[in-house]
């Protein structure tokens, strides 16, 4: 299904670890992007619904996509919602480690939930994560790990007063 809300859970959580080492803004952008030819499948009737954008290579190119496109509609959108500062920047860095680890996180939950995505194509087209735990158990992991990632991420912000904001 795309565009679920269950990829930013895990995404709320790193951003809590890594804080100013990656943008959650870049990360949720990847996950619209992978799921983009999901939602044209779905649309139009024809092709593969996960198929190549839901494979660790397609991931790959995605990813590269998401930084490159990524980073600049990032900062835009800060500024027009009047976060950004002085200090907010997002590094190119900050943008590729933020994507890679948007896309390759999107292909392994989705691996686990559905049955028709290949993501070691075209090595195999097994997919041994699938049924790795259940859905249900699945969403309630993204749903607290991004309870915690708030929780943590805003202990840390008033626990440092950080002045300069980086997303
Ligand atoms: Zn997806």
């Amino acid at each position: 299904m795309p565009f679920t809300p269950i990829h930013l859970g895990p995404g709320l959580l790193i951003k809590a670890v890594l804080q100013g080492s990656f943008s959650l803004m870049v990360f949720a952008w990847s996950q619209i992007i992978m799921d983009i030819q999901p939602l044209i499948v779905m649309l139009s009737g024809i092709g593969h619904l996960h198929g190549f954008s839901h494979t660790y290579l397609g991931a790959t190119l995605l990813a590269l996509l998401s930084a490159l496109s990524g980073r600049s509609l990032s900062l835009f959108g800060l500024k027009i919602m009047g976060l950004a500062n002085k200090g907010t920047q997002i590094t190119w860095t900050v943008a590729f480690i933020s994507a890679f680890i948007g896309t390759y996180s999107h292909v392994i939950l989705d691996a686990i939930m559905h049955s028709d995505v290949e993501p070691y194509f075209p090595l195999t087209l097994n997919n041994h994560l699938l049924g790795l735990v259940s859905i249900e158990q699945l969403h309630q992991w993204c749903l607290y790990s991004g309870l915690i990632g708030i929780i943590i991420y805003y202990s840390v912000y008033y626990f440092f007063q950080k002045k300069d904001k980086k997303y």
